[in-house]
């Protein structure tokens, strides 16, 4: 079945074939691991993560990079402010380097809760400084860059066009409110590739232009080169990123190598919220730990993601994203019937269905109408384990980790037990000390009306949810 992305590079939604035939080429901009990512992140690694599955599901093999930025990004995307880094590390009193391996470790925890697959090769910045400086060096070779008191400068007069991935007009920028005050550059659209540290900078590397640190663009161009080569088949990334940072990266590749380095460019859409955008720079995030403590899994989150197709706006609200956690619930109690049944279904109808799974997420990794399949399966008047089965199937792609429902929901019954219960339990417990067997017996019966069935063991009592 054919394959449909909307690519941004040429606006259209296109059919997807990779370069080699098998192998499936891509990579994904990473954290700039400087703060907690919040869950307008996540929002763009889910997608990044659910277009990675939907790929193996239809039998590609994957080679996808995914960088750390732990240097070089300064505060605005147009060169402008510290780096990052730095200023976190200053904030908290601590090395860079220990603020890097401190947020990257939280990074892939999350990562993990969320059921987000580790991709092939994570590349981190500061690993890769030599490969960056070649390509810096490479391009100021060609002339395409050029040094200032600042740092060494892509020229972005040398390309027969710029920007190719935007339709941004840069006259009537020039016109707008940013204009870049740095007068010793050829036009305050180029950007930096390399920049010069001042003494006080801690991440800082020899160079032919003395002690200084990659540009965040030069990152990803030369990680991706390295592992992936001069043109690969995908570049996904968040919507903030295509008139600067992937712009800038299509620049400097087609600068070196003369080619775009990747043929599908895929950008997620913001996660907004109460209506409105949300960053760090706002101070209106949310951690997934934060989403925790309102009882709100990270799967149910991802759930929530899942309720809107990657390239529109979703806004969240506490609300709805405690709606989602019972529809995860529900998810898990349908699959665990469908489990246990032992109705026989015709191999048309599961055929059926997995066609129109695959239509769903082979168009432009449709989601939602995905999800609308699996609830339709939930929903079946018929009980089978063939539909479990399927669902598994399916769950390939979403990574709800639903092969783990029944462990979900007894803990669940564990946790939630209301406060009245609680007590009762207690009132129980008091009543066998004291060998009050009657009332015992009764408090027994009162659980059970109210739907906890009581089991007496040889360490005590144990009490579940039973309707
Ligand atoms: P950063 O760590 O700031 O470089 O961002 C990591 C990723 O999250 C990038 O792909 C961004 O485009 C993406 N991103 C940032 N904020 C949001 C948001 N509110 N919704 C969706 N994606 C976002
Ligand atoms: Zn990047």
């Amino acid at each position: 079945m054919a394959i449909r992305f909307y690519n941004t590079l040429t606006r259209t939604k296109e059919e997807f074939k990779p370069v080699e035939e098998n192998v499936v080429r891509m990579y994904s901009c990473g954290p700039t691991v400087y703060s907690f990512a919040h869950i307008g992140n996540f929002r763009a690694y889910i997608f990044m993560d659910t277009l990675r599955r939907a790929l193996k599901y239809n039998g590609y093999e994957l080679k996808h990079v995914m960088n750390i930025t732990d240097v070089g990004h300064l505060e605005s995307d147009a060169d402008e402010g510290e780096d990052k880094m730095e200023k976190a590390a200053k904030k908290e009193n601590k090395n860079p380097y220990e603020i890097a391996a401190y947020y990257t470790e939280i990074f892939f925890r999350d990562m993990e809760r969320l059921n987000i697959e580790k991709p092939e090769i994570i590349a981190k910045a500061t690993e890769h400084i030599k490969e960056m400086l070649e390509f810096v060096q490479g391009l100021v070779e060609k002339g395409y860059a050029y040094e200032t008191s600042r740092g060494i400068y892509f020229d972005i007069s040398k390309l027969d066009k710029y920007p190719v991935l935007s339709n941004r007009k840069l006259d009537e920028q020039i016109a707008g409110a940013r204009v870049d005050v740095d007068e010793e550059k050829k036009s305050p659209y180029d950007f930096a590739l390399w920049i010069k540290a001042p003494e006080s900078h801690i991440m800082k590397w020899e160079s032919p232009w003395g002690l200084s640190y990659p540009g965040w663009h030069i990152e990803c161009s030369a990680m991706g080169r390295k592992y992936l080569g001069d043109e690969f088949d995908i570049h996904t990334g968040g919507i903030d990123h295509i008139p600067t940072h992937h712009e800038n990266e299509i620049a400097q590749s087609k600068g070196l190598t003369g080619k775009t380095p990747a043929k599908f460019w895929m950008h997620v859409e913001f996660l907004q919220v109460d209506g409105g955008k949300m960053s760090k720079s706002l101070g209106n995030i949310y951690t997934l730990d934060e989403l925790q403590e309102k009882g709100i899994e990270p799967l149910a989150y991802k759930l929530f993601c899942f309720t809107a197709h990657y390239r529109t706006k979703l806004n969240f609200t506490f609300e709805t994203a405690l709606s989602t956690q019972k529809a995860l619930m529900r998810l898990r109690e349908g699959f665990v019937k469908q489990l246990e049944g032992s109705q026989k279904i015709e191999p048309q109808e599961i055929e059926n269905y997995e066609t129109k799974f695959s239509e769903a997420i082979n168009d432009d990794l449709n989601i939602p109408a995905a999800m609308g399949i699996v609830w339709e399966i939930v929903r079946n008047s018929k009980q089978s384990k063939q539909f479990a089965d399927l669902l598994l199937k399916f769950d390939k792609v979403l990574g709800l980790d639903l092969v783990n429902s029944k462990k979900y929901l007894e803990d669940t019954k564990k946790i939630e037990i209301p406060e009245e219960i609680q007590k009762l339990v207690e009132e129980r417990i008091k009543a066998r000390q004291e060998k009050n067997w009657t009332l015992s017996d009764e408090i027994r019966d009162t659980l059970k009306e109210k739907g906890y069935a009581v089991k007496d063991t040889k360490d005590g009592m144990t009490v579940e949810f039973e309707k």
